[in-house]
C-alpha cells in the first residue's frame, strides 16, 4: 500500500498544473497548487501516507457530513429531512437556481449550500460560541485528535465575501425553512467550513464511518450506526458536486469534497481514506485527488458496487 500511494501521488502531481486552487474565498487563494497528498486507515489500524498529508487546510464542504451527523443525533432524522431532501440535483453546489422550485419548499439535499446552511441551523447550542465549540468538539472526537480548530482569517475572509450564500439563505428564511437570525447561522455555517485538519484526520474519521460509526482503533462506538450510514449514504450519492455520478463510476467509494482541496472518503468496513489538493477542476473536486482515488480504487477493487 505504501509504494502504491506514492506512486500515484508522484504519476499524478503533474495535474495539478491542469486546475486552479479556489479564490472566490480570498483567503484560500495562498494554497500551493502543487500539493497533493492522501492519508489512509484499514481497519486494524494501520496507517499509510504520501505526498502532502499532514498539511492543515480549511475543510469547507468536507464539513457538512459531519454537521450533518451532529444534527441527526441532536435533532432526529425526522426533522432534519423536514428540512432538507436526499436527492442529488446535477447543479453546482452553490446554485441557487433551483431555490424556487424545491420540491416542497426545500433544499434538495444537505450538501449544496442551501441544504447545509439550514443543516447547521438545527445545531442545539446557546449561541454561536457554544454551538461551534460543540462542532468542533464533535470533528475531534470522530478524528481523535484535540488539535483540530477554526481558521479565523479564512473564517473571516469569507464573512466579508459570501454574499451568495447569505442570499440563499434570506430566501430559506422567507419560506420559513429556517428560524433565527441569518447573520449568526451564516457565521456558523463560514466557521464550521473553515475548520482546519489534514488528509490524515479525514481518514481516520473516514474509518470510523465505514465501520457505522465504530471506531475499530479505540473499540468504541463513537456514534450511532443508523446516523453514520445515513451520512455515508448520502456522500455516494451527492458528495462529489455535480460530478458524483462519473466519480461512483470511476472510484465507486463514498466521498464528500470541498473546494478547499480535500476529500473524505470512506470504505465499508475496510477503509477511510483522506485527500489533500488544492488545485481544483471545474466542479470543484481535487484535480489530483480524484485520479489518484480512481488508481487506488482499481489497484486494490475498492468500489462498493
Ligand atoms: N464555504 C464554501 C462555500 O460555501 C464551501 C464550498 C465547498 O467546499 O463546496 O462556498
Amino acid at each position: 500500500m505504501k509504494d502504491m500511494l506514492k506512486k500515484i501521488i508522484e504519476e499524478h502531481r503533474p495535474l495539478t498544473n491542469q486546475g486552479q486552487v479556489a479564490d472566490y474565498i480570498p483567503a484560500l487563494g495562498n494554497a500551493n497548487l502543487n500539493h497533493l497528498g492522501i492519508a489512509v486507515y484499514d481497519s486494524d489500524g494501520k496507517y499509510y501516507e504520501a505526498g502532502e498529508s499532514q498539511i492543515k487546510f480549511t475543510i469547507q464542504s468536507v464539513s457538512k457530513p459531519l454537521v450533518l451527523l451532529l444534527a441527526l443525533i441532536d435533532s432526529g432524522e425526522e426533522e432534519v429531512f423536514s428540512k432538507v431532501g436526499m436527492e442529488p440535483t446535477g447543479d453546482p453546489f452553490n446554485s441557487i437556481i433551483r431555490l424556487e422550485t424545491f420540491d416542497k419548499q426545500k433544499p434538495l439535499n444537505p450538501f449544496i449550500n442551501a441544504g447545509a446552511i439550514s443543516i447547521v441551523s438545527l445545531i442545539k447550542g446557546k449561541d454561536n460560541i457554544e454551538k461551534i465549540e460543540r462542532i468542533l468538539e464533535f470533528v475531534r472526537r470522530l478524528a481523535d485528535n484535540d488539535n483540530i480548530s477554526v481558521d479565523n482569517s479564512i473564517f473571516l475572509s469569507e464573512k466579508v465575501t459570501g454574499d451568495r450564500n447569505r442570499s440563499m439563505l434570506y430566501f430559506l428564511k422567507s419560506i420559513g425553512n429556517i428560524e433565527g437570525n441569518v447573520e449568526d447561522i451564516l457565521d456558523l455555517y463560514f466557521m464550521q467550513c473553515a475548520i482546519k485538519a489534514t488528509a490524515k484526520d479525514l481518514a481516520r474519521i473516514g474509518l470510523v464511518l465505514s465501520h457505522g460509526g465504530y471506531d475499530p482503533i479505540r473499540e468504541e462506538q463513537i456514534v450511532p450506526k443508523r446516523e453514520a450510514k445515513i451520512v455515508s449514504s448520502i456522500m455516494a450519492t451527492c458528495g462529489m458536486y455535480d460530478e458524483s455520478g462519473e466519480f461512483a463510476v470511476k472510484v465507486g467509494i463514498p466521498a464528500k469534497s470541498g473546494v478547499g482541496g480535500g476529500i473524505i472518503c470512506t470504505v465499508p468496513k475496510r477503509y477511510g481514506i483522506g485527500v489533500f489538493g488544492p488545485s481544483l477542476d471545474r466542479k470543484g473536486n481535487s484535480i489530483g485527488g480524484v485520479k489518484v482515488l480512481e488508481d487506488l480504487s482499481r489497484e486494490f477493487d475498492m468500489s462498493i458496487y
